[in-house]
C-alpha cells in the first residue's frame, strides 16, 4: 500500500508526524515533506489513524 499526501492541501499542523515520525516527515517549515510513501501492511492501522487526524483531509491510503 502507499500513502499519498496532497501537499497543496497540507497546512502544516503536523498531526501526522505526531502519529508516526518515520512514516510522516515534515519539512523545515512544518509542512509534509513527501507526497508518496510506500508503507507495509503492518502499519495500516497507524496510517488510518493519521488519515483520520489530518484536519485538511490531505492524507490518503492507496492500495497497490
Ligand atoms: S496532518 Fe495533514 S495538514 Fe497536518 S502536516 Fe500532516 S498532512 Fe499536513
Amino acid at each position: 500500500m502507499r500513502i499519498h499526501i496532497d501537499l497543496d492541501q497540507c497546512d502544516g499542523q503536523g498531526l501526522c508526524e505526531a502519529v508516526d515520525s518515520e512514516l510522516f516527515r515534515l519539512d523545515d517549515d512544518g509542512y509534509a515533506a513527501r507526497s508518496d510513501v510506500d508503507a507495509p501492511e503492518a502499519v495500516r492501522a497507524t496510517v488510518e489513524d493519521a488519515v483520520a487526524r489530518c484536519p485538511m483531509g490531505a492524507i490518503r491510503l492507496l492500495e497497490d
